[in-house]
């Protein structure tokens, strides 16, 4: 038998947390090549580029230069197995990503050497920190020039309220930019060997002393809890720096941690099952009509064949075909353990948020849906497709495209979104998948609240608002308002009500 604890402990679950621009895509395009995932940095893109000719939606994308899909890959590096989640890079799909963070143990915050930390390199921090997420810091781009590395590390500090331990340390700067040298463990990584008399190799030794002097020493505990970041130097794409950062990944990057359910923590190493389903992905190969759903294995280890209890519905289900992806392609997963992700394909029955045990009726916390600030009236082109769109909007809704408003008076669904990019994914998907032509109405709202309470009152309070009233996909109630002063009016006239900006799904 395997054994369970040794297999954990060699995962690593993480994510690449950057502002567009500073060298997300080339950093994991040569982490796989490292990992030996992938045999030429480039080909991330092409399998893309593959991908995207197969599906209309993915036409945004490729027109827009961005990335909305979130994948897993997996690979083996250093006697480790990594699972690096990938997380879309615009700001409209930031729900995705907050999901994409509630599946991994550690994160590699990439810096633009010469921007320093940039907005949302900030807001994707602050996520990791609240599930206290330890981060490791990659400095890219030290090929050109950059700004000073002591106001560099000292703005990570003060900015995000962390303590920065420099890991390595840049021989050279800009086109004299080398390598670096490995403070941690006292060598040089760099292609060519220098004489004691270069200049880089002086400043590197005065600024060292700089570096002892001023700075904190590595401290484990307090990288674990999150408060203290080691800091890495390289150049994504001239490939320094970056086996640097996963020797340490491998070397004290977390383990799987324990994950919060609504009753108790499950730890990793327990030998029950369990999994959690951060994200849902249809039509990832349109030719199958494949829904996708990715689990995060918790605790135990997945077989393939075992019969999971889905403890949302009560029912159980054998995982016939769980997968694990690669940079190229799939595999069928036969034994995955905690820390891993597997993707599952089914036919709907998976939700975001919902968890998966052997037997335990347990709940996983944590993968919130956030109230939407845009709401659109959904218009219908061609009438006769009602049924159609329903059935669309449901599964695309539940896939986490965008959130599903029904109003209870009856009239047409709306659709609330946190950018107006998912606004035209949606459109596209619905073209492209289900053959429905839509448009979007503006409506008078632009607030929602969860509204929960005592029933009487509850239903009470529905009954005066009808028109305001929305049901989400699972059927409870949002109230919608036109500003914050209007809300703020409705909120202390009920007191005995409460109304929620975050829903906790699962
Ligand atoms: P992303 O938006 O964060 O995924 O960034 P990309 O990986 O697409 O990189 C953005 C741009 O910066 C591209 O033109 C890259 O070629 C360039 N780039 C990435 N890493 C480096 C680096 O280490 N040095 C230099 N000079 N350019 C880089």
């Amino acid at each position: 038998m395997t054994d369970l604890v040794a297999e954990i402990s060699r995962r690593r679950t993480f994510a690449i947390i950057s502002h567009p621009d500073a060298g997300k895509t080339t950093l994991t395009e040569r982490i796989l090549r490292a990992g030996g995932a992938i045999q030429l940095a480039g080909n991330v893109r092409a399998k893309g580029e593959r991908r995207r000719t197969r599906s209309d939606w993915m036409g945004i994308e490729r027109d827009r230069g961005i990335s909305v899909v979130t994948s897993v890959m997996t690979f083996e590096y250093g006697g480790c197995v990594f699972n690096l989640l990938d997380t879309p890079g615009h700001e409209d799909f930031s729900e995705d990503t907050y999901r994409t963070l509630t599946a991994v143990d550690s994160a590699v915050m990439v810096i633009d050497a010469a921007k320093g930390i940039e907005e949302r390199t900030r807001k994707l921090f602050e996520i990791c920190r609240l599930r206290d997420i330890p981060i490791i810091t990659f400095i890219n781009k030290m090929d050109r020039e950059s700004q000073d590395i002591f106001s560099l590390l000292d703005e990570i500090s003060s900015s995000l309220a962390l303590d920065v331990t420099p890991a390595t340390w840049p021989v050279g700067r800009a086109a004299q930019f080398v390598g670096t040298y490995d403070i941690f463990n006292k060598r040089f990584l760099m292609e060519e060997e220098l004489p004691q008399s270069d200049e880089r190799i002086i400043q590197l030794g005065e600024e060292l002393e700089l570096v002892e002097a001023a700075l904190p020493p590595f401290d484990r505990e307090s990288f674990d809890a999150g408060h203290l970041t080691p800091v890495f130097f390289g150049s994504a794409m001239k490939e320094i720096g970056v086996t640097s950062l996963l020797d340490a990944l491998a070397a004290f990057g977390p383990s799987p941690r324990a994950q919060e359910t609504e009753t108790r923590k499950v730890n990793a190493d327990e030998e029950q099952m369990t999994a959690l389903i951060f994200k849902i992905q249809a039509n990832m190969d349109p030719n199958h009509r494949d829904r996708i759903a990715f689990a995060r294995v918790c605790s135990g280890t997945l077989t393939r064949g075992m019969r999971v209890r889905h403890v949302r519905s009560g029912k159980q289900f054998a995982l016939h075909t769980p997968q694990f992806f690669f940079a190229r392609d799939r595999q069928l997963a036969e034994e995955a353990f905690a820390g891993d992700v597997v993707g599952i394909p089914n036919h709907g029955t998976l939700r975001i948020g919902d968890t998966l045990t052997e037997r335990e009726d347990i709940r996983f916390t944590g993968v919130p849906h956030f109230a939407p600030e845009i709401l659109r009236r959904v218009r219908l082109d061609d009438a006769m497709k009602a049924k159609k769109l329903r059935q669309a909007l449901t599964e695309l809704a539940e896939e986490g495209v965008v959130q599903l408003f029904r109003p209870q008076d009856g009239a047409a669904p709306i659709v609330g979104v946190v950018g107006t990019l998912q606004l035209d994914v949606l459109q596209a998907r619905l073209q492209g998948e289900y053959g429905v032509s839509v448009g979007f109405d503006t409506t008078p709202f632009s607030l929602a609240r969860w509204i929960t309470g005592e029933r009487g009152l509850l239903e009470k309070f529905i009954g005066a608002n009808r028109a305001a009233i929305v049901d989400d996909l699972d059927g409870d109630p949002v109230f919608l308002s036109g500003s914050s002063f209007m809300m703020q009016r409705s909120i202390d006239a009920n007191p005995e009500l409460k109304f929620h900006a975050i829903k906790q799904i699962g």
